[in-house]
């Protein structure tokens, strides 16, 4: 029997549009996650907090919520000497999303890059393939024990590392894949490129040949350039696109970061992000559930 997560993939391919939710650094630092501290570590130690994360985002609209495990990998963990708890963290994180789910909504397991580079990049300590696909299988095989419906593998920056991540989720589990890249936008050429200078075109046939089930961008700017992203993947592919970009670009003063777009401001995209052709759509770094929101007002108010 198939995972329910692949009714998120029924749906979108009839045409329906889903919510995806909001950023969880910048909440997880205001209720007081010190700087290089471990995220993932508060699935175990402030579970009530992240949990209420979670259900913020489902209140305000989100049909689909992903996991407090970004950085859930043994690679990455093992920055902070916690590797020995990859299954405990991931299943725990994987828990917190779905007690908080209501019975319609789903629960998308969240994976990160390892930060670490990949063999052809690397001066030293490169990773090949095989560690990578190791890494994230283990943890994908955690997410799905704590009750995943699907993956999102995202903010990937290098091609080797997303392709190995997706072919791991598939590799541990049946559930959907939902893989996102970080582009940047370079204002010289007026065009964005991954650090590694794919095109939006490039990065959607990699991943969907990797056997991703949903392709596009997260993290990176704003809607403004998710909308040209999108555009650019739909003009390659019929597959389900996914979106979720900034609040904007970071405005640092003194010690404090905050994000240029506010709720309304950024929500104004969305419409033409819509019309771009993405069917899931959600928010990054610098959004909260206010954010979401009124994205999901946007999303409403196309549905017939
Ligand atoms: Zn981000």
């Amino acid at each position: 029997m198939k995972g329910r997560g692949w009714e998120v993939i029924q749906r979108v391919k009839a045409g329906e549009l889903l919510v995806f939710d909001g950023g969880y650094g910048t909440m997880l630092f205001a209720a007081g996650l010190l700087n290089g501290a471990c995220p993932e570590l508060w699935n175990d130690t402030h579970a009530g907090v992240v949990g209420d994360i979670h259900k913020g985002y489902f209140d305000a609209g989100s049909d689909i919520v992903e996991t407090n495990t970004f950085g859930g990998t043994r690679l990455k963990l093992d920055e902070y000497k916690i590797g020995d708890r990859t299954r405990e963290l991931n299943v725990k994180g994987a828990r917190l999303a779905r007690q908080a789910a209501p019975a319609h909504a789903y629960v998308a397991g969240s994976i990160g890059p390892t930060s670490r580079l990949p063999l052809d990049y690397a001066l030293d300590n490169g990773v090949t393939d095989e560690d990578y696909e190791a890494t994230f299988r283990e943890q994908a095989e955690a997410l799905a024990e704590g009750g995943v419906d699907l993956f999102a593998v995202e903010t990937m920056m290098f091609p080797q590392e997303a392709t190995a991540a997706i072919r791991a989720c598939k590799a541990a589990t049946d559930l959907p894949v939902m893989a996102t890249m970080f582009f940047q936008y370079e204002e010289g050429n007026d065009r964005d490129r991954t650090m590694w200078g794919e095109s939006p075109a490039e990065v959607a046939k990699s991943l969907l040949a990797a056997g991703a089930d949903v392709v596009g961008m997260n993290c990176g700017r704003g809607p403004d350039r998710a909308i040209t992203i999108i555009r650019e993947m739909r003009g390659v592919t019929d597959a389900p696109l996914v979106a979720y970009p900034n609040a904007g670009l970071p405005v640092t003063k003194g010690d404090t970061v905050t994000y240029e777009l506010g709720p309304d401001e950024m929500a104004r995209d969305y419409p033409a992000l819509l019309d771009a052709g993405c069917n899931i759509v959600g928010a990054c770094c610098g959004s909260d559930p206010r954010h979401i929101q009124r994205i999901a007002e946007v999303v409403r108010s196309r549905k017939k």
